[in-house]
C-alpha cells in the first residue's frame, strides 16, 4: 500500500514526459467502465519520464500496475492503493520501417495499426479487426483470433525490465502461446512487426471472416473481453469453447448485482450499470465452480485481475 507521505516525492517527478494525478478516477480507462480509483495515476509520455517513474516506484516499494487500453483488465476493488502506470506521447508513434516492417509504440491502439499497415500496402494483422486495446497489452497477452496471435508477427521488441534495464528482444528469444507471452514480465516500449505485401482481395476476405466471428460478441455493452481461456478437453486434448461450456451449464444471463453473463456470448461478463469488482469476482467464482462441478473442467482466467485475492497482474 502506498502511504500519503510518499505522494510528495511522486508529485515532484511530474514534469516533461510524466503526468501525475492523485486519487485518480480510472472508470473511463477500462472497457468494463467499472468504478475504480487509484491512489496515483502516472502517465509517462517519454522514455525519460518512464525511467524516472520506475526508479521512484522501486524506491517507494509500492504496488504498481501497468495499464494499457484496459480492455482485458478487471480491478477487483473500488480503490487500488498503489501506482497505476500508463503510456502515451512518444509511445504512440507508428511508422513504416521499410522492408514490410511496421514499427509501433506500446501505446498504439490496435485499430490504428491495422489501418496503418493497410495504408502501407501490408497485411497480416486482419485477425485484430474489432479487437480493442493497445500494442503493449496485446503483446503481453498474445491477443488474437483463430490460430493467430500478435506475437506471431514480431520481428523484435524493445522493453525495459522491472529493474530498469533496456533490452531488444527478437521473436525467437521469448516464449508465447495461446493468450500468453512471457513478455508480460517486462514493460514493453515498442515493437516491429514483419507483415506481408497487400493482396486487397485476400485482405478483405480475412476482414469479413473476422468481422463475422465478432457478431456474437456484446460490443454494445461494457465488458473486458473473454473472461476465461478456452480449455482443452481432458480426454481428447481438443480445444473447447469456454463460452459454449458456460452456456451448456445454463448460465447465460445469470446476474450477481451489477455483473451479468452476456446472453450473446457466455464467456463475456458485462457491466449492468453501477458495478464494482466484488460482483465480478463473485460471478467469476460461481461460473468456475458450476462448470467444474458439471464437467470436471477447471477454467483458467484470460482477464487480468488487479488487486484482491485473485490478483494476477501487479508489477511490484
Ligand atoms: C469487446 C471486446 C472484444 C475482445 N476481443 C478479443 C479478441 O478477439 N481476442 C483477444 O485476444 N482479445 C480480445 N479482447 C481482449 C483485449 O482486447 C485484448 O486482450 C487486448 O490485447 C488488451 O489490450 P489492452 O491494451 O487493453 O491491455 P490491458 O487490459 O490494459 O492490459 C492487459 C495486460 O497487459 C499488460 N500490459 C499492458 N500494456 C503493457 C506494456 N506496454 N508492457 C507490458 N505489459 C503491458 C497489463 O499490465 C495487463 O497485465 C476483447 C476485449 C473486448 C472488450
Amino acid at each position: 500500500m502506498i502511504r500519503r507521505t510518499q505522494f510528495d516525492s511522486l508529485l515532484r517527478l511530474a514534469g516533461p514526459g510524466l503526468d501525475i494525478r492523485l486519487d485518480a478516477d480510472l472508470t473511463p480507462q477500462t472497457s468494463m467502465r467499472m468504478h475504480t480509483r487509484a491512489a496515483v495515476h502516472a502517465h509517462a509520455t517519454s522514455p525519460n519520464g518512464l525511467m524516472r517513474l520506475m526508479r521512484e516506484s522501486r524506491r517507494l516499494d509500492s504496488p504498481a500496475f501497468l495499464l494499457g487500453g484496459g480492455c482485458n483488465t478487471l480491478f477487483a476493488t473500488s480503490r487500488f492503493d498503489g501506482i497505476v502506470f500508463s503510456l502515451g506521447g512518444d509511445f504512440n508513434r507508428l511508422e513504416y520501417a521499410g522492408g514490410n516492417i511496421v514499427r509501433a509504440g506500446a501505446g498504439v491502439k490496435l485499430g490504428r495499426i491495422v489501418t496503418f499497415a493497410r495504408e502501407c500496402g501490408l497485411m497480416g494483422l486482419e485477425f485484430l479487426t474489432m479487437v480493442p486495446g493497445t500494442v503493449g497489452g496485446a503483446l503481453a497477452g498474445n491477443a488474437g483470433a483463430g490460430n493467430w496471435g500478435l506475437c506471431d508477427f514480431v520481428e523484435n521488441v524493445i522493453l525495459t525490465t522491472r529493474d530498469g534495464f533496456l533490452a531488444n528482444v527478437r521473436r525467437n528469444q521469448f516464449r508465447y502461446g495461446y493468450r500468453y507471452s512471457d513478455l508480460r514480465e517486462a514493460i514493453l516500449l515498442e515493437a516491429e512487426f514483419r507483415l506481408e505485401p497487400l493482396d486487397e482481395t485476400e485482405r478483405r476476405r480475412r476482414v469479413e471472416e473476422y468481422r463475422a466471428k465478432k457478431t456474437n460478441q456484446p460490443f454494445n455493452e461494457p465488458s473486458s473481453g473473454c473472461i476465461f481461456k478456452n480449455p482443452k478437453d481432458p480426454e481428447t486434448g481438443q480445444t473447447i469453447s469456454a463460452g459454449k461450456l458456460i452456456d451448456e451449464c445454463g448460465l447465460k444471463g445469470y446476474t450477481i448485482r451489477s455483473a451479468r453473463i452476456s446472453e450473446r456470448h457466455a464467456n463475456f461478463i458485462v457491466n449492468n450499470g453501477d458495478s464494482c469488482g466484488e460482483d465480478f469476482l463473485a460471478l467469476i467464482n460461481l461460473v468456475r465452480d458450476i462448470v467444474h462441478q458439471k464437467t470436471g473442467i477447471e477454467l483458467e482466467l484470460e482477464v487480468q485481475i488487479v488487486g484482491g485475492p485473485m490478483s494476477s497482474a501487479i508489477l511490484t
